[in-house]
């Protein structure tokens, strides 16, 4: 459906543009024989599966890749696999961790900075069509929108053992994308499985015990900038970041809540604390960090676990009236 909404609004801008719209997921068994049907090709995607897909099927057509990307408010944009240029593989041989990817659905992006990307990939095919070479070939150039700066960074040269584009290539036809990088070729549905079951509440769960009174601490993880858009009011707010460098003022805060919590409640027992992040990833992430801690005073004898699903799931599930953003 968004395939042909695109279709018809390139159309109206530019009626001598042809348009072909393909409403089918690209996959191992359909990327090459796409791929060379077109003399450039512009990746767009948003998971790194895709990414790694899209350069090897470039790399075996031997078309070059203008590849952008954007999270929050940064941009890149390179072009691979130019004129004895790197590929997307030279750069990055082995795909990074799932769990420490953060995509779009879990980030956010600000439409602007795709916008402006958009523009700056358009630029650069169209030059390359035209025969006037990219000018983002061993190099890659980054937009921060918040500072309002692009700046320009060298990028290593073609690697002889590169897998894809190497002397002695090991990727000759395309593999399982999504085995190689441990996670889907979707930004939407993407969810992590770093915990048990019995790390995990459901948000209806959650909401049952609330209701009940039963003492506990509720701890949003999520970015300063979404807390501001919505909240549940008697959550502790301690951003996954200051977690993950074990911010000391934040460790403070989070002993002292969970003391808070623990008076009246049966000296030794347990204390209990659920994690709660927008879709349920940096929740998990965090329940992690938290686990590592227990060793800290006041941190200790604690059973945390996450929200399944976090506050989209709340919305969805518990209160309609909780925006959905
Ligand atoms: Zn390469």
């Amino acid at each position: 459906m968004a395939r042909r909404f695109a279709a018809a609004s390139l159309r109206r801008l530019n009626s001598a543009v042809e348009c072909v719209p393909y409403a089918q997921v690209l996959t191992p068994a359909t990327a090459l024989d796409l791929v060379r049907r077109y003399d450039v090709v512009a990746d767009c995607s948003d998971n790194v599966p895709t990414r790694y897909l899209v350069n090897d099927a470039c790399v075996l057509a031997g078309r070059p890749l203008v590849s952008a990307s954007a999270l929050r408010f940064e941009g890149q944009i390179t072009v691979y696999h130019y004129d004895g240029g790197p590929c997307y593989r030279c750069i990055f041989p082995q795909p990074p961790p799932a769990e420490t990817v953060t995509n779009c659905a879990d980030g956010g992006v600000l439409g602007v900075v795709t916008g402006v990307l958009g523009c700056l990939q358009a630029l650069e095919v169209l030059k390359i069509a035209a025969g006037l070479g990219p000018s983002y070939s061993r190099s890659l150039l980054i937009f921060d929108a918040l500072r309002g700066q692009f700046r320009c960074i060298q990028l290593r040269s073609r690697r002889p053992d590169c897998a894809a584009c190497g002397e002695r290539p090991t990727v000759t036809d395309l593999q399982d994308y999504e085995a190689f990088c441990g996670s889907s070729a979707t930004d939407k549905c993407r969810s992590l499985q770093l915990l048990s079951p019995e790390e995990r509440v459901s948000v209806t769960d959650y909401k049952r015990l609330l209701d009940s009174g039963s003492p506990h601490l509720l701890l949003d993880v999520r970015p300063q900038v979404e807390v501001d858009i919505c909240r549940l009011p008697h959550a502790l707010h301690i951003p996954l970041k200051h977690l993950e460098r074990r911010d000391v003022q934040s460790l403070e805060l989070l002993g002292e809540a969970i003391r808070e919590g623990r008076q009246g409640t049966q000296e030794g027992a347990a204390f209990p604390v659920y994690v709660i992040c927008k879709l349920g990833n940096d929740s998990q992430k965090a329940v992690k960090i938290l686990q590592s801690l227990t060793a800290v005073q006041d941190l200790e004898s604690l059973t945390v676990q996450d929200v399944v699903g976090g506050l989209m799931a709340w919305a969805a599930k518990v209160d309609g009236t909780f925006p959905q953003y």
